[in-house]
């Protein structure tokens, strides 16, 4: 067996701890003779599981008792009709900002169901810094302001929470979650697909604050209304029980390594060190504002993008797989989310000097 570096952008790198412990559980879960996948959704083992999952996640990122938290299916995208369906009211708006691929993807779902403001959009820069706050166009009736913490494409992050006042703040966290500390506290809504840092596709987490519970449209699928879940323990209908439990390995990973904050310490030296292999050479470029790079997608580009087969064949060669990039960026890039451990980035920057030396 072969295990290479897998620096895709999600689904993505599973940490080997949690792949070791569903191979040794498979056939038997618990001592039920069954595996997770195969029991009831409603039996005391799986409410269990569904319980302490809840749990680790607070554990995990400290949220405050005011906050629930909802499983739900759907991925991200479901989360950009649902925010405003759960939001927004009937005739309602809502402020956007936008830098990047999926915050015009939620800006085009959400403009089905209210009034959407494009308060501030990066476009002018290609998507490669982050418009500042104080530019931002906000409409003083908005029912919230939503932005996209981490831009997994663009490989764009706000390095800080953005003030909104009084108006509640969404974030789709979907690849920057559990990466490092958040203050909950300034968040309205916190949404994130699983498949990134939280374990693999079919799941997604919502963080709501209490109080803006209650405000669902009226024809909002009830599988997608935030109260309705929370009401219901997120097991309004069949869940995708097997994804829910390597959530919960994930978590439990994350808790073993010490945390988010251990999380943060590597995620940043594992950037670092990408960034400054990319920044030192000729050969490689990012194009992103400095302050603005994500610590979980890099991307990059070679000086003669006609290198970039070569590259991409001789880099899984090397066991470093799925560095091609997006096709709207072109070039590389590398998504190095928690389970990416640092010898993976030494490897990746290794192989860039050799190929360098050979084909620069
Ligand atoms: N938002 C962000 C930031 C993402 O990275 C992605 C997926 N890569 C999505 C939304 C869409 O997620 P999904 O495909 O799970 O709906």
């Amino acid at each position: 067996m072969r295990r290479v570096y897998n620096f895709s952008p999600g689904p993505s790198a599973v940490p080997e701890a949690v792949l070791n412990r569903i191979r040794d559980e498979l056939y038997d879960w618990q001592g039920l003779g069954m595996s997770v996948m195969e029991i009831s959704h409603r039996g005391k083992e799986f409410e269990a599981l569904v319980e302490r999952t809840e749990a680790r996640l607070r554990e995990l990122l400290a949220i405050p008792a005011n906050y629930r938290v909802v499983f739900v299916p759907g991925g991200a995208t479901m989360q950009f009709a649902a925010v405003p369906l759960n939001l927004a009211g009937a005739g309602g708006a809502a402020d956007y900002v936008v830098t990047g691929h999926w915050g015009k993807k939620a800006v085009t779902e959400a403009e089905r169901y209210c009034t959407v403001n494009v308060a501030a959009d990066a476009a002018a820069t290609k998507y490669t810094a982050i418009p500042p706050r104080e530019s931002w166009r906000l409409r003083s009736d908005a029912a919230y302001v939503h932005y996209t913490p981490n831009e997994t494409i663009g490989g764009v992050e706000f390095h800080f929470v953005p003030d909104t006042g009084a108006v509640p703040l969404v974030a789709d966290m979907s690849s920057t979650i559990m990466s490092r500390p958040i203050d909950v506290s300034r968040f309205g809504v916190i949404y994130a697909g699983a498949q990134k840092n939280l374990g693999i596709s079919g799941i997604t987490v919502v963080i709501v604050r209490e109080d803006l519970l209650g405000r669902a449209r009226r024809e909002t699928p009830s599988v997608i209304d935030y109260r309705a879940q929370a009401a219901d323990k997120s097991l309004l209908n069949t869940p995708a029980t097997f994804v829910w439990y390597v959530l919960a390995l994930t978590l439990d990973w994350v808790a073993e390594q010490g945390g988010v904050s251990v999380m943060a310490e590597r995620n940043s030296a594992k950037a670092k060190r990408l960034y400054a292999a990319i920044d030192a050479s000729g050969f490689y470029r990012n194009p992103v504002d400095p302050p603005a790079r994500s610590w979980m997608n890099v991307p990059f580009m070679l000086a003669d993008p006609n290198l970039d087969k070569e590259f991409l064949a001789d880099a899984a060669r090397a066991g470093l797989a799925s560095l091609k990039g997006h096709r709207s960026v072109g070039g590389m890039r590398a998504s190095i989310y928690n389970a990416m451990p640092e010898a993976g980035v030494a490897a990746l920057t290794d192989f860039m000097a050799d190929f360098e030396r050979r084909r620069g």
